[in-house]
Order: structure tokens, then sequence, then C-alpha cells
């Protein structure tokens, strides 16, 4: 577990400058969900956390140190996407024991980590299939799984369901919950779906347009509203 804190955070593309110097801090073991519209730099601020991209200014802490620097594999820090590529000619197990294949952990090794992660999502009976023989929620469970067999101290998920139908989605809200409550990773959760934040959320995020509007319980974020924009985000009566 850790905590993670973005510092002052500026990113441009070009002449546009995307992150407008964001500052949020996650406690140890926080689930923060960020929220915004579509192009507010949700995926740019995650990128930047994880080392995807390196930012113009401000700093990535986790527990004090700063990982600006880092190269994304040296961060601890694991990334889920809405679209994931799985190797289609590797076994389910073999997916998700990928990243140890660059440690040097050895193969027997491999497969028990590989097993461990599957009991947590449920893909223990699959573990020596083909992705093309799971459907679209296995996929997704494997490459979660991933990012799992890392051991990270830090979670990134980048709206993972939304690719997902409307019940399948319902079903990895209460696993995801479950997996934070049995880990207690610190996790930055990126969705539109504001049910999927108030379910999810210890503390929500408001971004527009680069700039932190909010931040605060679910309960705070809908009821007393920074501003009308979030007023209006969340669907808040005020
Ligand atoms: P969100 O995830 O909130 O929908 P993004 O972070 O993907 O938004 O994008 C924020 C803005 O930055 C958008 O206007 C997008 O076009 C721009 N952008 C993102 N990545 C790049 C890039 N690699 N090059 C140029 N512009 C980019
Ligand atoms: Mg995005």
């Amino acid at each position: 577990m850790a905590t993670l804190e973005i510092v002052n955070v500026r990113k441009s593309f070009g002449a546009v400058e995307v992150l407008k110097g964001v500052d949020i801090k996650a406690e140890d073991g926080e689930f923060l969900v960020l929220v915004g519209p579509s192009g507010c730099g949700k995926s740019t601020l995650l990128n930047s956390i994880a080392g995807l991209q390196s930012n113009d200014s401000g700093e990535i802490r986790i527990d004090g140190e700063d990982v600006s620097n880092l190269h994304p594999k040296d961060r601890d820090i694991a990334m889920v996407f809405q679209t994931y590529a799985l190797y289609p000619n590797l076994s389910v197990w073999e997916n998700i024991a990928f990243p140890l294949e660059s440690r040097k952990v050895a193969k027997k090794e491999r497969r028990k980590e590989a097993e461990r992660v599957a009991e947590l999502l449920h893909l223990t009976d699959y573990l020596d299939r083909k992705p093309r023989q799971l459907s679209g929620g296995q996929r997704q469970r494997v490459a979660m799984g991933r990012a799992l067999v890392r051991d990270p101290q830090v979670f990134l998920f980048d709206e993972p369901l939304s690719n997902l139908d409307a019940k399948l989605r319902v079903v990895m809200r209460t696993e995801i919950k479950k997996m934070h409550r049995t880990l207690g990773t610190t996790m930055v959760y990126v969705t539109h779906d504001q049910i999927e934040a108030m379910t999810l959320a210890t503390k929500i995020v408001v971004l527009k347009g680069g700039e932190v509007q909010q931040v605060g319980s679910p309960d705070e974020v809908y009821n007393t509203p920074a501003n009308m924009f979030v007023a209006g985000f969340m669907g808040s009566p005020s």
C-alpha cells in the first residue's frame, strides 16, 4: 500500500495545455475515482502517473518519493486499459504471468503466481485456455490479472468496464470492489459512469478542462457540489 500524490502536474500537447496544474492526494488504500467529461484529461493524467508520457512540470510522489523520472517499469504502478491486448498465442496463465518473465522469475513460480491471481479473478478454470476461448468479461479479467501479478503499490484503471455490456459491468463492479477490499491497494479509477463512481469511490475527483473542480467523498460531491458544473455532472438536485 502507498500514498499517491500528484503535485501541480502540467502537460501540454503542442499549444494545448491539457493538464493545468493538477493536485490530488490519494491516501494509503484509497479508492479514488476520477470523473469528468470526455477530453478533460483523465487518460492523460493516468498516463502521467504511470509514466507512459513525461510531464512538463510537477511531481508524482509515491510514499513521498518523486517517481516522475523513473521508467514505467520501475514505478510499482500497474494500469488496466479500456481496450486490452492479450497475447493470442499464450494461454491465460502465460498472459497473466507475462510481466514476471522480464523479472526472470522461474516458470514454476510464474505458474504459481498466475494461480494465486486467477483465484482472485475467478479464472482458475480457464488457466490453460487461449484468449479466443474466453468471453469479453473474462478477457478483461485476464488483463487485470496481468496488472495484479506485479503486486503493484498503486493500481490505475482507465474506464476498464466501458467495453462490456451493462449486466457484466455490474458484476465486474462488485468484483473490483471486492478485490480492493482484499488487496487494500491504492487505486485510481477513471469512469464516466456516475453509478460506478458513487459505488466504488472512497473519494471522487471531478475534473474539467484539465483542472480539478472538487475532491470529496461520494456523499459530499453529490450533496454539496462545489459549483454548477459538479452539480450538473454528478446529477445532484441542487
Ligand atoms: P479523457 O480521457 O478525459 O477523455 P484525454 O486525456 O484522452 O481525455 O485527452 C485530453 C485532451 O488531450 C484531448 O483534447 C485530446 O485530444 C488531447 N490529447 C491526448 N493525448 C494526446 C496526444 N498524444 N497528442 C495530442 N493530443 C492529445
Ligand atoms: Mg480517456
